[in-house]
């Protein structure tokens, strides 16, 4: 198995939450932007070493901006490059307002066969705020429309953890996501990113977050709701109808290899050597259209120790958790005496040759993971 992702970072406009790497739209650079890409798939063509890749996953930014044109064209390169065969899955991310019934069935004909659609919030207020370009109303119809495509694994994301978001507002999110009963959920807690409009709010004191104990009793209201309607949760912040779980970004927390193509995308070559592109379109235009790709590329090559840790630190995200058997043992022997403190107070659970945090604690699984980490 393995996975490619492409990095799309165009955008419309910036939402007020949001640190992706991404520029807004121009059809030029654009332009200029997917013939880099090209080059760099000819030359990372070789990166699997034999294994052929069984997802793809476009990301960004925007990829719902681009043109069908331009991602049926970028499919076919990756089909044609990497001699795919066999696709498991091929994810593409859109915003509710870039979907129309021509657009959906450009992505079918490019091989698209599972939408992720960021829809945030039902409540119009909150999605102004956020400065999402849609309304509640435009993400159910984007939705609607999907389906009537033919599209049957959808995605839709929400937020919580904002200021403001009541427990009514909150609930009433989740029942309206319920209702469209997409096959997979993903939601995520809003935090203060660097450099974010979000960050700059904060720090001129317009913008507190709330208590953890509202964020802690949302996301539990968020389990209930979510497993009352049918759905499994997977992993922290992911949920699914059993069997739609998501291939591609498993293999994350999986330590598949990937190949992350375009400006800031990461790839792994699934041992022990992780890369990083550069997040500056003009840096990675450059250096694509000068043939030096390197320039733009930093690797790090992870320790026994490092390997350790990300294992613990993703594995743990999953609640299938993590075989201990594929740990070091020796590394596994130093953790034991904090891994039976976390058993006895419940923060681990260890059965059947994994160990894995419950529901009830996911909320604060950051800091018992980090009681493991050597
Ligand atoms: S959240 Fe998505 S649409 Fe909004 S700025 Fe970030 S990448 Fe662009």
């Amino acid at each position: 198995m393995a996975g490619i992702y492409i990095h799309l970072p165009f955008c419309f406009s910036f939402c007020l939450y949001c640190d992706f790497y991404s520029e807004i739209d121009c059809r030029e650079q654009r332009r200029r932007y997917l013939n880099a890409l090209k080059f760099e798939i000819s030359e990372r063509v070789d990166y699997f070493a034999g294994v052929l890749p069984d997802t793809i996953y476009m990301g960004g930014g925007t990829p719902s901006l681009l043109d069908t044109e331009e991602i049926v064209e970028l499919a076919d390169i990756l089909r044609n490059r990497f001699k795919i065969t066999h696709l498991r899955e091929f994810t593409l991310e859109a915003n509710p307002d870039d979907v129309t019934p021509r657009k959906l069935d450009g992505w079918r004909r490019a091989g698209v066969d599972r939408l992720s659609i960021g829809v945030q919030s039902f409540c119009d207020d909150h999605l102004v705020w956020m400065r999402r370009r849609h309304t509640s109303a435009q993400a159910i119809n984007a939705f609607k429309m999907a389906r009537e495509a033919g599209f049957d694994n959808i995605s839709l994301d929400l937020i919580f953890g904002f200021e403001g978001l009541s427990d009514e507002q909150w609930s009433n999110n989740i029942a309206q996501l319920t209702d469209l009963f997409p096959e997979h959920v993903s939601c995520y807690q809003m935090s203060i990113e660097p450099g974010s409009e979000l960050a700059a709010l904060a720090n001129s004191g317009r913008y507190h977050e709330p208590s953890q104990e509202v964020c802690s009793a949302h996301y539990s209201l968020l389990q209930q709701m979510l497993k009352k309607a049918g759905y499994r949760q997977y992993e922290i912040s992911n949920f699914a109808i059993p069997g739609r779980e998501s291939i591609h970004n498993s293999s994350y927390w999986e330590r598949i290899p990937y190949l992350g193509l375009g400006a800031s995308a990461h790839s792994f070559d699934g041992h022990n050597c992780r890369c990083l592109n550069l997040a500056d379109m003009k840096d990675y235009i450059d250096a694509m259209e000068g043939n030096v790709s390197i320039a733009i590329r930093s690797e790090e090559i992870l320790s026994e120790d490092d390997k350790f840790n990300e294992q613990i630190m993703l594995g743990l995200r999953k609640t299938a958790g993590l075989p201990l058997s594929s740990l070091d043992s020796s590394r596994l022997a130093t953790i034991k005496p904090a891994l039976d403190y976390l058993t006895s107070t419940g923060d681990i659970i260890s059965e059947n040759g994994f160990i894995r945090i419950p529901a009830e604690k996911l909320f604060v699984s950051d800091g018992i993971m980090q009681q493991l980490f050597i």
